[in-house]
């Protein structure tokens, strides 16, 4: 099944259910431009590989393209198409004045040395400079990418244009021009969703038990802030493994851990009962909160009933399929979507290019105090969506950004 083809019956299911112009569907249904380039790098060995690599731009009406860039082995256009539409989706909901855009670079990141990494991504910030800018189009971290690859990417156009523009990336180093906060922003954004919407339906955090699937910067970040406010974490996993702790796991030890060996299957801590366990089996746990930071397509037909979660929360994109969602409401379990459970990411991207643009920067207490009413504004809408048209959070999120991406278009172009 195609990704980009579940984004727009996404966009399909919302559309009918609030009545959206057929030419707004239409507009957004097709990416403004897709790039499509070949990377030629001389490996350590001495020969050269050649790596396929893209950027989808795919809607400017609301702001430059915004959106992360991913090396992933299994990465493709269709992929990348679907990303770049969620971003649009995603910038929309939490109203910041971004547009949306994906790149992907076709590669096992793990196998590079790191100056084969340093020199596909320049060779990518060449490729791409002529469509990319703080104005333009400005990329970010995404899977297996991150402050490094972003300090290249900001160096190498920076030389091409003969000055510095550190606004043409986020998710930057602080050292590099980036902000207080964008490290954990993704994780913090959706903790705050997360507490508006026990605050919808009268729970209390302390006590909740939770499931991480995939402990990379977003998974590991959640897991801290969510243990800080009272919650059990009690299964992490990655890609190699998963470790389940029924007395619970200290996050930030498990950081560390994983720094050091890996993964988190060798990281159980002395004296305490733990299995590893498998990534099917963790997405199958009895828990409060079932938190998906890993890659699409985790929860799908085949798995979606075995989920004994109370609430899925979306940290990644597009983990759950449209087939599970169906499953899944049936089942009552609610999933807070990835276009609003994540937007906290491409929010604080948005205060560090702000901050860039203005040479002048802000405290963390500042970053975290314009975040939180963002997303809890957006829960407002999406929560106050799904009552009015009485349908899922992912139904809701997509209605309240179709409605403020129809009224740019329709003011601008015409109905
Ligand atoms: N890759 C992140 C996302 O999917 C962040 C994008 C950004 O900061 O531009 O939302």
């Amino acid at each position: 099944m195609s990704l980009f083809e579940n984004t727009l019956k996404q966009i399909r299911k919302a559309s009918l259910l609030m009545n959206l112009p057929a030419n707004v569907e239409e507009v957004l249904s097709h990416p403004e431009r897709i790039i499509e380039v070949s990377l030629p790098v001389v490996m350590d060995n001495g020969h050269l590989r050649v790596f396929q690599a893209f950027r989808v731009q795919h809607n400017s009406i609301r702001g430059p393209y915004k959106g992360g860039i991913r090396y992933h082995p299994q990465v493709d256009m269709d992929e990348v198409k679907a990303l770049s539409t969620w971003m649009t989706m995603k910038c929309a909901v939490v109203g910041i004045p971004l547009g949306g855009a994906k790149g992907g670079i076709v590669m096992d990141p793990k196998s590079l040395s790191a100056r084969e990494l340093e020199a596909v991504t320049r060779e990518y910030a060449r490729a791409m400079t002529p469509f990319i800018g703080p104005e333009i189009d400005v990329p970010a971290p995404d899977v297996y990418t991150n402050s490094q690859i972003m300090a290249w990417i900001a160096d190498e156009y920076s030389k091409i244009k003969g000055h510095n523009v550190l606004g043409v990336v986020t998710g930057k180093a602080i050292e590099t021009g980036g902000s207080l906060g964008r490290d954990s922003a993704t994780s913090q954004g959706g903790v705050y969703i997360i507490e508006e919407y026990l605050q919808s339906v009268g729970k209390q955090a302390a006590g909740m038990t939770v499931a991480v699937q995939g402990f990379g910067n977003a998974g590991s970040h959640v897991a801290r802030l969510l243990s800080e406010l009272g919650m059990k974490v009690i299964a992490i996993s990655d890609s190699k493994s998963a470790l389940h702790c029924a007395d619970g796991i200290d996050a930030s030890a498990a950081m560390v851990c994983k720094l050091e060996k890996g993964q988190v299957g060798e990281c159980t801590p002395v004296g305490a009962k733990c299995d590893i366990i498998t990534n099917e089996q963790l997405l199958a746990l009895p828990c409060d909160i079932l938190v998906l930071s890993a890659l699409e397509n985790q929860v799908r037909v085949d798995n979606a009933d075995s989920v004994q979660a109370r609430l899925i929360v979306e940290l990644a994109n597009g983990p759950v399929t449209p087939e599970a969602d169906e499953i899944l409401a049936r089942k009552g379990v609610p999933v807070i979507p990835d276009i609003l459970a994540n937007a906290g990411g491409v929010t604080v991207s948005y205060f560090e290019l702000v901050q860039n643009q203005m040479n002048y920067y802000w405290s963390l207490e500042e970053v975290l105090g314009k975040l939180k009413p963002i997303m809890q504004n957006a829960w407002r809408d999406v929560h106050g969506n799904a009552v009015k048209f009485g349908c899922t959070y992912r139904e809701a999120a997509f209605i309240t950004a179709l409605r403020k991406l129809e009224a740019a278009i329709t003011m601008r172009r015409g109905k």
